[in-house]
């Protein structure tokens, strides 16, 4: 009898849990509308676990061409293991597989296939198409190492799989009596080396039926040859079968070693069925997204439900999980830095300049102990390489701008992540902030004599993007500033940071009342253009940068003029006309300039992640709405789950997160405060599962498109008149219940003592 009723509960818990497939709103084909000069997402339609070692993707492009899968392509030419973050980054390690009929060809455009989108199912676990020029239905699905693929021949006859391992040196070996290939790839095509020598992703592929024949590919044709090592290689193996006979093939790689990537087919496919690892990777992905349930049973528009867990999807992609486990299940990685296999975590693939201001502070807040391995991944690169990434794909790229390592570390230890092995951060942060790296701009800070000698990075000592740089300077040390006093560092430390914190101000053209360069005498520019991109900024211009003081909004109003000259600087972004000066550029409009014209934003460029907080700064003023208002167009307007669904590059999670919290209705201005500004929910309700099992309900029962104004909050009940909720308050759970309005509130929430964090009023960094 109690058997029987123990039985009965774990159906019951697993009926309960099972019951939503969050899945099924997901189209990973949002976003892949994209081209060099413009970005409608620039993602890629990945099949992959949360965090996955390895993304799979259908390719419409050859090997080693940026833009690998465009949606308004009718030709796929592979179903490929990826690793590439970003079009402008390019790939690495990666290999393809593609079924073909007839006779054995290799290259991109021999084996290519027309097909159809109607035929597609592009979903987070799972996907499929039908490759019409072979008569071939095409399916795969990834473990977080390894992945099946399954491919039905309806025609029957001569059946091939080509493995092409492309890449720049790889290696391929076919044993035959164990229906397996085997390899190795290497190097990357573009952007330079980013990992050491040894650098290798080791596969292998084991099929479900003996090889009838097969020819190996040496860099321009076939060789009578089992193995080979070459600038290009690959295989085509062919089966005899039936008509609708279906060929499986389990595949697995290993940064680490051959045998490791055996063990990681073992361990994660074994001798499982297709079906099997569908069904696992559709609960794994329901596990995190199930976290987030959207109840609103009077929807107005299910595409709101469909973008909103397709950007969450997108925040699982990235970072890319590096470790393995050996075969007594310790926790190994390959690294990228030292070309050693350590012991304990290793994360890759991910721009610090995109992600530290929501994407990485969501999962501090939502997935604490997730955060926590991902903290011992930023220390190990710091030990293995004596630095801190901003950029590392899969080891550290001479890319972008800024400190941001250190708002990572601020925003897991400040919002309450203490397992951390902090004497090893600390130690790194506060190298960081006082040294450049001697050859990698991106790593460590650039133009750091001139910040300390200064106070700014002046424009005439040859340190380009120098106003951006300050900007972001100075938002790090307030983020070292706090994190030296939690950690208790004494006083002369903290206020040396606090002190560099506030160097913000040195760049504020007073006659302009907004950021801009100025030379190393002390002059502003006097040919400033607050539209000039370029001109000491990083894919912006000065309207978009002047924003960029996260620490200390209302020091910056005190700057602008004060509350009311504040706002009116805001309004002006909106105001502007979408106008451009790109003589910075020698005339080119880039990708980021043409995304910010084509909006009807005005000068607000949301395809691009310097100003992405910046709406949320009115929640700093006297007319918070005006980010209510805001934040629902931004959400209604520039996001759909289309293929043209995004408004410039995604970013590793980041243009995702801001849309996942915005529809919560919050935003984290400040990561390291933990803070959350308020904005406007979009769902009459969503249950937020937190990490101790507690939920937070965020309602809004009378929400619609028109009434997009908080008239009133209540937070567990009580009436609350602030413009933010902190960490505490989302992580304790309950109900933050609004009370929408068609109408601005005009008095809720537009006191000082409404507003969020100020270092300003910070007595305890004065
Ligand atoms: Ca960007």
């Amino acid at each position: 009898m109690k058997k029987i009723l123990i039985a009965a509960l774990c159906l019951a818990t697993f009926a309960a849990q099972g019951q939503k497939d969050y899945t099924k709103y997901i189209r990973t084909t949002v976003g892949t509308d994209s081209e060099y000069i413009l970005s409608h997402g620039n993602v890629l339609p990945f099949t992959a676990r949360p965090w996955g070692m390895n993304h799979w993707t259908p390719q419409t492009a050859a090997n080693g061409e940026p833009w690998q899968y465009v949606y308004d392509a009718y030709r796929i030419v592979g179903l490929k293991q990826t690793h590439q973050p970003s079009p402008w980054g390019g790939d690495y390690a990666m290999f393809s597989l593609m079924p073909t009929v007839g006779e054995r060809k290799f290259l991109e455009k021999d084996r290519q296939s027309w097909f159809s989108h109607k035929t597609e199912k592009a979903m987070p676990h799972y996907y499929s198409v039908y490759l019409a020029e072979h008569f071939v239905h095409a399916e795969m699905s990834p473990t977080t190492r390894a992945c099946m693929m399954r491919f039905t021949f309806s025609a029957g006859e001569q059946s091939n799989v080509v493995i092409d391992a492309f890449d720049n040196a790889s290696y391929i070996k076919v044993i035959p009596e164990e229906n397996k290939v085997v390899g190795y790839t290497t190097q990357y095509y573009h952007n330079g080396k980013r990992a050491p020598d040894n650098f290798k992703n080791y596969f292998v592929v084991r099929f479900n039926k003996p090889f009838r024949e097969f020819e190996v590919w040496q860099n321009d044709g076939f060789v009578s040859q089992s193995e080979v090592t070459a600038k290009r290689t690959g295989v085509v193996v062919t089966f005899s079968t039936a008509q609708n006979e279906r060929i499986e093939a389990r595949i697995a790689s290993s940064f680490i070693s051959p045998e490791q990537a055996e063990l990681n087919l073992k361990s994660e496919v074994g001798d499982k069925s297709f079906d099997q690892i569908v069904k696992e990777g559709r609960d794994e992905w329901n596990k995190y997204l199930s976290r987030f349930e959207v109840r609103d049973s009077k929807l107005d528009d299910l595409d709101n439900v469909r973008m909103f867990y397709t950007a969450l999807y997108r925040m699982f992609i990235y970072p890319r999980t590096l470790f393995e486990y050996d075969a007594t299940g310790k926790m190994m990685h390959y690294s990228p830095f030292n070309g050693q296999v350590l012991p304990g975590y290793m994360y890759t693939d991910n721009g610090y300049w995109d992600t530290f201001r929501a994407a990485r502070p969501f999962f501090d807040l939502f997935f604490p102990e997730w955060s926590t391995g991902y903290l011992e991944s930023l220390a190990n690169v710091y030990k293995e390489s004596g630095w801190l990434p901003e950029w590392i794909s899969p080891g550290h790229v001479d890319a972008m701008i800024g400190s941001n390592s250190a708002s990572i570390i601020a925003s897991a230890y400040l919002n309450g992540i203490r397992n951390l092995d902090m004497a090893t951060l600390w130690e790194a942060v506060d190298k960081m902030a006082h040294n450049a790296h001697p050859s990698i701009s991106s790593v460590g800070r650039y133009g750091i004599k001139y910040y300390e000698q200064y106070g700014y990075i002046p424009s005439d000592v040859g340190v380009t993007e120098e106003v951006a740089r300050t900007l972001e300077y100075a938002y790090a040390d307030w983020c070292v500033a706090k994190v030296a006093q939690a950690l208790g560092k004494d006083k002369q430390t903290v206020d040396a940071f606090a002190g560099r914190a506030l160097n913000y101000k040195n760049v504020f053209n007073p006659k302009w009342k907004l950021m801009s360069q100025r030379d190393s005498k002390g002059n502003f520019a006097t040919n400033f253009n607050p539209i000039a991109w370029n001109y000491g900024f990083t894919e912006g211009c000065s309207l978009h940068y002047s924003w960029s003081v996260f620490h200390d909004p209302k020091g910056l109003a005190a700057l602008m003029g004060g509350d009311k000259a504040f706002v009116s600087k805001l309004d002006s972004v909106f105001l502007t006309p979408p106008a451009f000066d790109v003589s910075g550029y020698g005339g080119k409009v880039i990708h980021e300039v043409r995304e910010m014209n084509i909006q009807d934003f005005g000068q607000y460029a949301h395809g691009n992640q310097p100003i992405q907080h910046m709406i949320y700064l009115y929640d700093w003023t006297s007319e918070p709405w005006k980010t209510q208002y805001w934040a629902r167009q931004v959400m209604s307007r520039l996001y759909s789950p289309t293929s043209d669904g995004y408004c410039g590059d995604e970013d590793n999670g980041q243009t995702s997160a801001w849309y996942v919290f915005s529809a919560l209705g919050l935003y984290p201005v400040n990561p390291g405060t933990g803070e959350y500004a308020i904005g406007s929910p979009l769902f009459r309700e969503v249950v937020v599962t937190l990490p101790d099992g507690k939920k937070l309900t965020i309602g809004a029962p009378n929400n619609s498109d028109e009434r997009l104004y908080v008239n009133k909050l209540t937070v567990n009940g009580q009436p609350y008149n602030k413009n933010y909720v902190t960490m505490k308050q989302i992580r304790g759970g309950g109900q933050m219940l609004f009370d929408m309005s068609a109408k601005p509130n005009t008095s809720r929430g537009t006191g000082e003592v409404a507003r969020p964090y100020s270092m300003t009023d910070d007595k305890t960094l004065k």
